[in-house]
């Protein structure tokens, strides 16, 4: 069991700053997914936390404990990598039990600490098999297999569904949930994906350039996203952002349109951003009310369920997640109404919500 605490790690490789300033408490038991692009610092971030790479400043607290100078060993975490690094020659009984060996584990105990792994990750049918005899899939559960067998008082997964296809990256989301729910221990998680992270995570920290955004749940972070970068990275598509400024209580489009100013734009001075998501915008006669902005279509895109429309507004062009009833044609001039109550105002120039 543990909770994992990082206060003030910076770390720094010749002139460039991975992190800066990282704080992060993640709780006993918890799913913490550390979400952002390549090159955020997350990988580091893990490193840091198993003992890998010193921080420049800062430390790291399991239980209250500073681990500042306990080797990765006595750290008791695991990690998970998105390449699998299973051994080839061995098997997949032997490949799991590989972390057990090291440790004096005697024979009878092995085989039963194996077998009860395999057969909560499903792979039981497999243990006499090689990992090349395997589908990714099955090599990352082997992986998963090694890390668990060990019960280690956290795992650290960096990115472990990157090599698996989408289906089945989908289909393992659920099986690190189950797992996680399970085994009962705290996992802290890294990905790029922020579909991955909503629906999997209890806390999201969202990272970009080395430094925390956001911490919260993926509600939080999706509802009230304190930035344009969380709020464009988190989403199942991208917010759409039309420059605007107040007057008067009226927000006025640079592209011509006119809002009604929501109270949180109201006295901001200089240039600002109106951000909403095209799930949060519809075609006037939808039989959804609201404010609308005029446009002509410039783009269709059926999805079954939905239709996405990319409509020029101006001289910009947004996108709206559509109800598939009416048909739509390129060039066809339409209202998109806005809901702004879930509309997200950014200053320009800081990006701050
Ligand atoms: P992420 O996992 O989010 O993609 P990383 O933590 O791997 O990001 O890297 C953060 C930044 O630090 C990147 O710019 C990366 O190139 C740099 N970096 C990471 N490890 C090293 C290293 N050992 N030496 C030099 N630069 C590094
Ligand atoms: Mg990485």
């Amino acid at each position: 069991m543990s909770r994992v605490e990082l206060t003030g790690i910076a770390k720094s490789f010749d002139d460039l700053q991975a992190l800066d300033d990282v704080s992060v408490d993640v709780e006993d038991g918890s799913f913490f997914v550390l979400l952002g692009p390549s090159g955020a610092g997350k990988t580091t971030t893990l490193r840091v936390i198993a003992g890998l790479e010193a921080p420049d400043v800062g430390d790291v607290r399991f239980d209250g404990h500073s681990a500042g100078g306990a080797t990765p060993a006595e750290r008791d975490v695991a990690m998970v990598f998105q390449s699998y690094a299973l051994y080839p020659k061995q098997t997949v009984a032997q490949n799991i039990a590989s972390p057990l060996r090291a440790r004096n584990v005697g024979p009878d105990e092995m085989q039963k600490r194996v077998e009860e792994v395999a057969t909560l990750l499903r792979i039981d049918h497999l243990l006499q098999r090689h990992p090349g005899q395997l589908s990714g899939g099955e090599q990352q559960r082997v992986a998963l297999g090694r890390a668990l067998v060990r019960e280690p008082r956290a795992f650290l997964m960096d990115e472990p569904l990157t090599n698996l296809d989408v289906k089945l990256r989908v289909e393992m989301r659920a099986e690190l949930t189950r797992l996680h729910r399970h085994v009962g221990r705290t996992f802290i998680y890294v990905s790029n994906d922020q579909a991955e992270a909503m629906a999997m995570a209890d806390r999201i920290a969202v990272l970009h350039e080395g430094r925390i955004q956001q911490v919260g749940t993926p509600e939080e972070v999706y509802d009230h996203p304190v930035n344009r970068f969380v709020a464009t990275f988190v989403g199942s598509s991208r917010m759409n952002l039309l420059d605007c400024e107040v007057q008067d209580e009226v927000l006025i489009g640079t592209d011509g349109w006119r809002l009604p100013a929501p109270p949180a734009a109201l006295g901001h001075p200089g240039r600002l951003q109106l951000g909403v998501r095209p799930e949060d915008l519809s075609v006037a006669g939808e039989g959804s009310g609201g404010h609308a902005l005029r446009g002509v279509v410039y783009a269709v895109e059926p999805l079954g369920d939905r239709v996405l429309l990319d409509v020029e507004i101006g001289d910009t062009v947004i996108r709206v997640k559509a109800a598939p009833t009416v048909v739509h044609e390129v060039g066809q001039a339409l209202d998109v109404c806005v809901d702004l109550t879930r509309a997200h105002l950014f200053d320009h120039d800081t990006g701050l919500a």
